[in-house]
């Protein structure tokens, strides 16, 4: 027998304590950059984890040493037993935090406040109805928008997720930076990212650097305060002079934050993906069913790691484009 370490560390030092769990890769949106008009192709229910086998895996990482959950999809709201599993998983000695599309919050905000799951990140890409309706082919907004508010006004750690593309929303940076001068919410401008058929090009991405000097020029350079950086932050964080809220930038493309990377993700048919962008999978759920030890598989997945980017150097590389078309949709990985 060895000795299992007290955490999950790469080979690079960087100790592995943020588990983010995709519950399903279905969804109640079809924003067009993740998901394809006809949603995805329908599998086998017994091909995905049951709530039994994800609790079983995410207790597992605990004893681990995974300190933060993150719930995801594909719309983990649209989980039937969601409710029931978000009262098993707060039992588990974990930070739990949920990504969501925000459409069905209203029914499940008193699951979050009896689990104590007071970190919820909303996407919302657009703050014009019509807009919002194209990139998203479904008619939410309103509702969206209202769950939002409730959040707020409820004292979530509400944070609202943009995908910034060029031509598409764009010209809407100013109105979501604005918002957060009235409300106190964190905005955080993710750049358009490469996957599976989603039509990525560089003409389509907004840089981190772009994003920065439109909001100087709106607001002023000196009215756009620079927040204190945490570890393990994936946006850096901004603040207008005296706004309730903030906003930050994610950018994942121009500037990946590898270096301090500590997650984790655990896609719905139950394989470990040890980054976002890398090409190989463990199959975890298989290895449960098998009766296999799967604490030794999770530390030799993330034992494998990448220093960055799933070993793809840049981007700008259309070798390294055409291996990243061949990875899954963000709805599949869980994003
Ligand atoms: N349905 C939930 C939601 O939309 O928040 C959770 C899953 S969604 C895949 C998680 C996040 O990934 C969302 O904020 C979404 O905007 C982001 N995302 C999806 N595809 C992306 C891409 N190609 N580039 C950047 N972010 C992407
Ligand atoms: Fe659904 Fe989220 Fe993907 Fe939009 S980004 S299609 S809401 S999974």
């Amino acid at each position: 027998m060895h000795n299992q370490p007290a955490n999950i560390t790469d080979s690079f030092g960087r100790v592995h304590d943020y588990l983010r769990i995709s519950l399903t890769e279905r969804c109640n949106l079809r924003c067009f950059y993740c998901m394809p008009e006809e949603g995805i192709p329908l599998r086998e229910k017994s091909e995905f984890m049951s709530a039994e086998e994800t609790l079983h895996i995410a207790n597992t990482f605990v004893k681990l040493g995974i300190k933060k959950i993150r719930l995801t999809g594909g719309e983990p709201l649209i989980k039937k037993n969601i409710a029931s599993l978000i009262h098993e998983l707060a039992k588990l000695p974990v930070e739990l935090a949920i990504t969501t599309n925000g459409i069905l919050v209203d029914q499940y905000i008193d699951d979050f406040k009896k689990a104590n799951l007071r970190s919820i990140n909303v996407s919302l890409d657009s703050l014009n109805q019509a807009n919002f309706e194209k990139i998203s082919r479904r008619n939410y907004f309103t509702r969206i928008v209202n769950n939002i508010d409730l959040l707020v006004r409820e004292g979530f750690n509400t944070k609202v997720n943009v995908v910034v593309m060029r031509g598409v929303n764009d010209h809407e940076i100013v109105d979501f930076v604005e918002w957060t001068q009235r409300k106190n919410i964190q905005v955080r401008f993710i750049e358009f990212m490469p996957f599976d058929g989603n039509k990525w090009n560089w003409d389509k991405k907004v840089s981190y650097r772009e994003i920065l000097q439109l909001v100087h020029t709106a607001f002023g350079e000196s009215n756009v305060e620079s927040l204190v950086q945490k570890p393990n932050d994936t946006s850096k964080n901004f603040r207008i002079k005296n706004a309730a809220g903030n906003f930050g930038i994610i950018a994942s493309v121009t500037n990946p934050f590898c270096d301090t990377c500590n997650r984790i993700r655990l896609t719905a048919d139950g394989k470990i993906k040890n980054c976002l962008f890398s090409q190989s999978e463990t199959d975890l759920l298989f290895a449960l069913r098998d009766g296999q030890d799967i604490s030794g598989l999770i530390l030799e997945s993330i034992a494998a790691k990448k220093k960055a980017r799933g070993g793809v150097d840049s981007f700008e590389n259309p070798e390294n484009l055409k291996l990243l078309a061949s990875n899954r949709t963000m709805t599949t990985i869980g994003g």
